[in-house]
C-alpha cells in the first residue's frame, strides 16, 4: 500500500530512471504527484459531434482516422490528416509535421482536442479544419500492444473516454497519458487513511471535502463536473486542496507574526523638541495624506514592537520627505537611520536633496554606494561605525559591504518591490545589538493588494499616500508609431526652446540590456535585435536631429561620477533633453522636465512605464509622455500601451500589471521572496486567501474555544513535518 510520502520510485511502472525525470519536475514522493494537477480536461464523455462543430470553438471529438498524407510546400512540409465520424469529417492540419507521417492508421480512434476554423477550399469531407490540434490515440498503439494488453487492458475504457479526462503537461517520454494511469493507480493504492492536516472543525465550518477525495476528484472529476469549475481550478475538490496550501501558509505567517510582536523595539519618544525639529527642516506643507501618514509612522516608532511598516504612494505623492520626518525622529532620539535605494543615481539624489534640507540644521549626512574608491569606502564604514554619520544614504552597498552601525535605530527601503532584499536587513545589525531591533519603513510606487502585501511580507503594517502634492497637472499621453519620429523630435526642439527639459529612454545601451536589475521581462529579451540603442540615438540626435539643443546621456555603465556629473547639469537646467536607460526609473526628480519619450514603448513593463511617466508632470508646467512604439506589438503590449493612456492612476496600473505578468514575474521572479505554491495562486485565489488567513487565524490564538488543543496540536504537527519548507521561504527580516 502506497502512502503519501513513499518515494516515487517505489510506485509500480515507475523506477528510478523514470524517477530521475520526475525529480526535475521537482515530483520525488507519492505526494508530489498527487499535487500534480491536470492542466486541462477534455469532456469525453459528451464529445461534440463533428458535425455540430462550429468555427471558433475550441472543441474536443473523439473520432476515427481516415486518411493522412504528408505535403512538401516551398516553405515547409505539412501534415495533413481527416478524421471522421460517419458522414462528417474535419481536417487535421500540421505544420512541420513530417514527424508524424506514419504514427497514424485509417480506423485507430483518436481524440482531439484544439481550435476550430474554417478551412480554405474544398475539403474532401466538409469545409471545417483544426490546425495543430492535440491528439490522443485511444486504444493500445501498434508498439506497446503487448504491454498495453497486460497492464492496461480494464482501464482503457474508463480512463480515456466516456469521462471528463485529465490532460497533464508531459515531460521527456512521459506524456500526459503516462501521468493519467500513473497517477490513476497511485489514487488505487494510496493508504485509503493518509493524514489530514486541517483540523475537522474548520473543515465542517467551511464545508471542505476530505484531502483523499479531493486528490481523487481533481484528477478524476466526478460526471457532471462543472466545466467552467474545472477551467477556473475552482470545483470542490480543487478548492480544498489550494485552500489546504494556503491555510498552511497562513498558519506559519500567523506564528511568525505573533513571535515577531514579542520581540523588542526601540520606544523612539516624539516630544514637543522633536516635532520642532520636524517643522524647522519642512521645506512645505506637507499633504493631509502625508500627515496621516507620518502619524502611522510615529505611531509605530513610539511602540515597544520594531516597526515593519510600507508606505504605498503614486509617483509624486511625496514619499521622500515622509522618510526625512521618520530620519528626525530616530536622530533626534540619539540613533542612527540609514536610507536605501534601488540606484546610485537615485541614492545620490536622495543625498544631494537630504544634505540640502537637513545638513543646515546640524543634521550629519553621509553617502555610500558600491562605486565610491576603496579608502573612501572605509572611511564612510569608519564614520558610520563611530556614529559620526548621523543619516546613511545607500544602495544595496549598506548591506553588502559589511557596514556596522554604532547605533542603528531607522531603515527606510526605498521604491522596493523587489522583495529579495528583504531578508538581508539583518545583516545590518551589529552582531552585539541583541537587544532591540530597528524600525523598517519599506517604501513603494508599485502598490500590491493587501492581502498579497501581507502575505508577502508576513508581518506588515500598510499605510498609503492617496494625494499628490498641491499644482500638479494631468500629463498627457499619446502612443506614436516611431515612423512619425520627426515629429516627435520637432515637438521635443520647441519644448527645449521654451525651456522645458525632456528625457528619453531607451531599453538598451549599445544593442545590449542595461545592467541587470532594470531588467524588465521584455526587455532582457531583446539583446543584439537592432534595437535603436541609447548611445546611438544620443550621437544621432546630438548631431544630427537637435543641432543647438543641449543633448546628454545617462546609463547604468557610466561610473558613478559621470552619472552624478550629468545628473546634475540635468537638475541645474544646463541639459536640455536627457537621453537615458531605465536608470531613471524610479525617483528621479527634476520638476522642470515636462517631457518623456519612450522609444520601444512595447517593450517595457507597466509599472516600468508609470515609473518613467512620474518623473514628469512634476511642476506647473504641462506634461507630456509620448509612447513611442515599433512595428510589432503583441497584444499583451497593446493592453499595456491602453493602460498607460487610459490612467494616471498607480494603484490601477499595477493591479493590471500583477494580473497581466503573474506574482512571479511582478515580484521579481526567483529571488523575491514569494512563494513557490503547487495548486494555489495569489492572484486567481485571492478569496481563498482571505478565508485561509481568517481560519488561521482561529487556529494559532488560543482564545477561539471551538477548537481543541488536540486539533492546535495536530496541526502545528503538521506544519512542521509537511508545510515548513515552503512557508520558510517567506522569511521576513
Ligand atoms: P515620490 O513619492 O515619488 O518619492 P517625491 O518624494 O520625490 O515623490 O516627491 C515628489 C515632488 O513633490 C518632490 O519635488 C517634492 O519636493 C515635492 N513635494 C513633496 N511633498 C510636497 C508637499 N507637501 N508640497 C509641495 N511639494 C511637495
Ligand atoms: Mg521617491
Amino acid at each position: 500500500m502506497l502512502e503519501l510520502h513513499t518515494p516515487i520510485q517505489y510506485v509500480r511502472g515507475v523506477g528510478p530512471r523514470i524517477a530521475g525525470v520526475l525529480s526535475e519536475k521537482g515530483i520525488s514522493t507519492v505526494e508530489d504527484l498527487l499535487y500534480y494537477l491536470p492542466f486541462r480536461y477534455e469532456d469525453r464523455a459528451n464529445p461534440k459531434n463533428i458535425a455540430e462543430l462550429r468555427a471558433g470553438e475550441m472543441a474536443s471529438i473523439i473520432a476515427e482516422v481516415r486518411g493522412s498524407a504528408l505535403y512538401r510546400t516551398k516553405k515547409m512540409p505539412i501534415f495533413e490528416m481527416t478524421v471522421a465520424q460517419g458522414r462528417s469529417a474535419v481536417k487535421c492540419i500540421f505544420f512541420n509535421g513530417a514527424y508524424l507521417k506514419d504514427r497514424f492508421k485509417p480506423g485507430q480512434l483518436l481524440a482531439l482536442y484544439g481550435k476550430v476554423e474554417e478551412g480554405f477550399g474544398k475539403s474532401p469531407g466538409g469545409r471545417l479544419e483544426m490546425k495543430q490540434p492535440q491528439i490522443e490515440v485511444l486504444g493500445p498503439l501498434p508498439d506497446e500492444a503487448e504491454e498495453a494488453s497486460l497492464l492496461e487492458a480494464k482501464l482503457e475504457d474508463s480512463l480515456e473516454m466516456g469521462r471528463i479526462v485529465p490532460i497533464y503537461e508531459g515531460t521527456g517520454k512521459l506524456n500526459s497519458r503516462w501521468f493519467r494511469h500513473t497517477i490513476h493507480r497511485v489514487l488505487s493504492e494510496l493508504n485509503p487513511e493518509i493524514p489530514d492536516g486541517i483540523p475537522p472543525a474548520v473543515r465542517e465550518h467551511l464545508g471542505l471535502m476530505p484531502r483523499r477525495e479531493a486528490f481523487q476528484q481533481a484528477h478524476f472529476p466526478l460526471v457532471g463536473e462543472s466545466r467552467a469549475d474545472l477551467e477556473n481550478s475552482s470545483t470542490p475538490a480543487h478548492r480544498r486542496l489550494i485552500f489546504e496550501e494556503l491555510f498552511f501558509l497562513e498558519v506559519g505567517l500567523e506564528l511568525k507574526r505573533r513571535n515577531f510582536r514579542r520581540r523588542t523595539g526601540i520606544k523612539f519618544e516624539l516630544n514637543d523638541a522633536v516635532r520642532a525639529a520636524i517643522k524647522r527642516f519642512l521645506p512645505f506643507h506637507p499633504t493631509a495624506a502625508q500627515k496621516r501618514v507620518l502619524g502611522e509612522i510615529a505611531a509605530d516608532m513610539q511602540a515597544p514592537v520594531p516597526m515593519r511598516r510600507l508606505l504605498q504612494g503614486d509617483v509624486g505623492s511625496g514619499k521622500t520627505i515622509v522618510a526625512l520626518e521618520a530620519a528626525v525622529i530616530a536622530i533626534e532620539n540619539g540613533y542612527q537611520a540609514a536610507l536605501m535605494a534601488p540606484t546610485e543615481i537615485l541614492a545620490t539624489q536622495h543625498y544631494l536633496s537630504a544634505r540640502k534640507l537637513l545638513e543646515d540644521h546640524g543634521y550629519r549626512v553621509l553617502l555610500l554606494t558600491g562605486s565610491l574608491e576603496e579608502d573612501r569606502k572605509r572611511e564612510a564604514r569608519r564614520h558610520i561605525a563611530q556614529g559620526n554619520a548621523q543619516l546613511v544614504i545607500g544602495t544595496h552597498a549598506l548591506i553588502e559591504e559589511k557596514v556596522e552601525f554604532a547605533k542603528l535605530g531607522l531603515i527606510v527601503v526605498d521604491e522596493q518591490h523587489r522583495f529579495g532584499v528583504m531578508q538581508r536587513w539583518r545583516l545590518m545589525r551589529k552582531p552585539s545589538d541583541e537587544l532591540a531591533e530597528p524600525d523598517v519603513l519599506v517604501m513603494t510606487a508599485t502598490p500590491i493588494p493587501r492581502t498579497l502585501a501581507l502575505t508577502l511580507y508576513g508581518d506588515l503594517d500598510v499605510s498609503i499616500l492617496d494625494e499628490l502634492p498641491p499644482g500638479r497637472t494631468p500629463i498627457i499621453t499619446r502612443m506614436i508609431s516611431d515612423e512619425r519620429a520627426t515629429e516627435v523630435w520637432e515637438f521635443v526642439r520647441k519644448q527645449a526652446a521654451a525651456g522645458h527639459q525632456t528625457y528619453i529612454v531607451y531599453p538598451v545601451i549599445e544593442g545590449s540590456a542595461d545592467e541587470p536589475h532594470e531588467f524588465t521581462p521584455d526587455s532582457a529579451k531583446i539583446k543584439g535585435s537592432g534595437l535603436k540603442a541609447a548611445t546611438e540615438m544620443y550621437e544621432e540626435l546630438r548631431n544630427k536631429v537637435l543641432p543647438g539643443v543641449r543633448v546628454g546621456l545617462l546609463h547604468g555603465r557610466l561610473n558613478s561620477d559621470e552619472k552624478d556629473l550629468v545628473m546634475r547639469r540635468f537638475q541645474r537646467g544646463e541639459i536640455d533633453v536627457l537621453v537615458a536607460t531605465t536608470v531613471i526609473e524610479v525617483g528621479v526628480d527634476v520638476p522642470n522636465a515636462t517631457v518623456m519619450v519612450i522609444e520601444h514603448a512595447e517593450r517595457f513593463g507597466l509599472s516600468q512605464m508609470h515609473q518613467l511617466r512620474g518623473r514628469i508632470g512634476r511642476g506647473a508646467a504641462k506634461s507630456y509622455c509620448v509612447l513611442m512604439t515599433g512595428s510589432k506589438i503583441s497584444p499583451e503590449g497593446q493592453r499595456r500601451l491602453d493602460a498607460m493612456t487610459r490612467t494616471q492612476d498607480g494603484f490601477a496600473i499595477a493591479e493590471l500589471d500583477l494580473e497581466l505578468r503573474g506574482p512571479g514575474e511582478f515580484f521579481g521572479t526567483k529571488q523575491s521572496g514569494a512563494p513557490a505554491f503547487r495548486v494555489a495562486n495569489l492572484i486567481r485565489d485571492r478569496k481563498l486567501l482571505e478565508l485561509a488567513r481568517i481560519e488561521a487565524q482561529r487556529i494559532v490564538s488560543t482564545e477561539d474555544k471551538q477548537i481543541s488543543h488536540a486539533e492546535r496540536t495536530t496541526v502545528m504537527s503538521h506544519l512542521k513535518t509537511h508545510w515548513q519548507r515552503r512557508y520558510g521561504l517567506v522569511e521576513v527580516g
